[in-house]
């Protein structure tokens, strides 16, 4: 299997606070990977870390093979990786179409970026519908969407998704579940997942991580993680 992404043992830090310790993931194309852990674990400063916006103190951090710790977000955006932030944060007063005109805002190929807009109108109708309305009168549930579609604008071969179901009713947390598995599926885009919800996270992925105080403390397929004792009594709140 071809290797997308890998952290070799990554220190990052909120200036002399170090967050994450030795950090080390893999990830291959086609997979999705949920990475759980508690509040605080430092799952997001993953995430902040792969896009180059909390940058890397030390450790490599390769994509497709090639070194990414030290490039400009914009760079790293520009190689295939984009992040879903946690609260989504799109653009309230511009519209559905205006939001992702700014995912795709660093492509040229009118044609390609078309195309995709069309398969994002395919994959969330309510954004076809919606097209025209400003993003923040959109629900919860289609701003989350919107900023998945932003995301696949840029069309990333690695989607960084930071707790997308966050917030929102269980029939939407469904919904979004199911588009993670066919934007995976369909794409054949790889996914690094960041989930409160960790049943549903690691029923739609392949492999998991479990970070604990900045360190990554067990890695094994999705299944087993689910029957997991450990994972069963800290994240799953089964006993
Ligand atoms: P959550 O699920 O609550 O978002 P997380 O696992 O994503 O948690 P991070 O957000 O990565 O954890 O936070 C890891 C640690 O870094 C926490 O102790 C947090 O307080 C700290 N931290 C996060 N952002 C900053 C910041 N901008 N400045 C200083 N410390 C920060």
């Amino acid at each position: 299997m071809k290797s997308v992404l890998k952290l070799n043992n990554i220190n990052s830090f909120y200036g002399k606070i170090q967050v994450l310790k030795k950090v080390s993931i893999e990830v291959f194309e086609g997979e999705i990977i949920a990475l759980i852990g508690a509040n605080g674990a430092g799952k997001t400063t993953t995430l902040m870390s792969i896009s180059g916006i909390v940058p890397a103190g030390s450790g490599e951090i390769l994509f497709m093979g090639k070194p990414v710790h030290s490039m400009s977000p914009d760079k790293i955006v520009s190689l295939g990786i984009s992040q879903v932030p946690e609260g989504r944060h799109i653009f309230p007063y511009l519209t559905v179409m205006e939001n992702l005109d700014i995912g795709a805002f660093l492509r040229t190929d009118r044609t390609g970026i078309k195309k995709d807009m069309d398969y994002i109108f395919d994959l969330f109708p309510i954004l076809a519908e919606r097209q025209h309305q400003a993003g923040g009168t959109l629900s919860g549930g289609e701003q989350q969407m919107l900023a998945i579609s932003r995301a696949l604008m840029a069309r990333p071969r690695l989607l960084l998704l930071d707790e997308p179901s966050l917030g929102l009713a269980p029939l939407v947390v469904k919904r979004i579940f199911e588009i993670i598995k066919k934007i995976n599926y369909r794409n054949n885009t790889t996914i690094l997942l960041v989930e409160q919800n960790v049943n549903q996270a690691l029923k739609v992925a392949n492999r998991g991580y479990v970070m604990e105080n900045g360190c990554i403390t067990l890695v094994d397929s999705a299944k087993n993680l689910l029957s997991n004792k450990e994972v069963k009594k800290a994240y799953l709140g089964l006993y």
